[in-house]
């Protein structure tokens, strides 16, 4: 027996106020991986806030978009047919659901200077936010933005600060692509060794001249990552000067981790020593898993493990190493 297919969504839903007195134009995004709620929720009570006049949009602009990805939303999954946070671009011929959403959604990022996104994360730990590059003239993602992105994740209120993901996510690419064999064909290969895969909502934003931050509220089910997700959004507006109420300052403590290392899972045999959970320490030479033929991973350096998926599939990131910036 198959079940009746969802019926895809026809149309992506924002919120736009204006202030009548010119300044920055902000976008606030949430749930552009469909089981991350907690960026839908905080939206919802602000536009209440702000309809009913509890919360003032003084100047510039700020433009919501509760469910970015409302076919993974009504799926309750991360995904609809692929990740709306990777290969972020306009096509002229889209070949999948996402594709249509990033063709709205690409000329919207385009309008705005500054994004606010929105997610929470499978396993427990306390929030954290990510950052772009420094200014660099690179090819791979040139920026001028640092010192004010870094403002902004400063003021959304985790102490962690991660950096460094496209770089890391590219190299990953490129050992990929140098592995791939036969499946030239195949989209999914093909998408997976492009190293614009990499781009999502904040890539894209600061390819286009914007800047802009991920913040990972909490765990998915965690009804405090909806609070976490509440205050950042208005320290964004203060900080901007959106509304009249300043922000609270940056907290005092920070930790800057920067990430250097992505790892494949290679076979559905290759298995965690343990269950890690984002940002555990491990010490230079510890073993972190080991591959189906027995040969183990270790820490190349003391640092950290980040973003592990014990569930993920062979060819695809299985976890990332990072180390305590300098
Ligand atoms: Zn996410």
């Amino acid at each position: 027996m198959t079940s009746t297919p969802t019926p895809h969504p026809t149309h992506l839903r924002s919120h736009t106020f204006h202030g009548l007195a010119p300044g920055p134009r902000l976008l606030v995004t949430g749930a552009v991986h469909g089981n991350e709620t907690c960026g839908t929720r905080a939206i919802t009570q602000l536009l209440e806030e702000i309809d009913s006049g509890q919360l003032g949009i003084e100047r510039g602009t700020v433009t919501f978009v509760p469910i970015t990805n409302p076919l993974a939303y009504r799926l309750k999954q991360r995904m609809g047919e692929r990740n709306l946070n990777r290969n972020m671009a306009p096509s002229a011929i889209p070949q999948d659901f996402e594709d249509r959403i990033a063709n709205v959604l690409c000329p919207l990022l385009d309008a705005h200077d500054v994004l606010l996104d929105l997610h929470s994360f499978h396993t427990g730990g306390a929030p954290f936010v990510m950052i772009g590059p420094q200014n660099n003239t690179g090819a791979l993602e040139p920026f001028g933005h640092a010192a004010e992105e870094m403002q902004l994740a400063l003021h959304t209120g985790p102490h962690r600060i991660v950096e460094g993901w496209l770089d890391t996510y590219a190299r990953g690419v490129k050992r990929r692509a140098e592995a791939a064999s036969t499946s030239a064909g195949d989209r999914k290969q093909a998408l997976v060794t492009d190293p614009n895969y990499g781009v999502g909502t904040t890539e894209y934003m600061r390819s286009r001249g914007g800047y802009g931050v991920t913040l990972e509220c909490g765990q998915h089910d965690d009804p405090a990552a909806v609070g976490v997700a509440r205050h950042a959004i208005l320290q964004t507006l203060g900080l901007l000067g959106l509304i009249a109420q300043a922000p609270s300052p940056e907290p005092a403590e920070r930790e800057i981790l920067r990430l250097v290392e992505v790892v494949d899972r290679d076979h559905a045999g290759d298995t965690f020593t343990r269950e890690w959970r984002s940002f555990d320490p491990v010490k230079r030479g510890e073993t972190i898993g080991t591959r189906h033929g027995g040969e183990p991973i270790t820490a190349p350096v003391d640092g950290f493990v980040v973003f592990p998926n014990p569930r993920s599939e062979a060819g695809q990131e299985w976890f990332y190493f990072a180390q305590r910036r300098a």
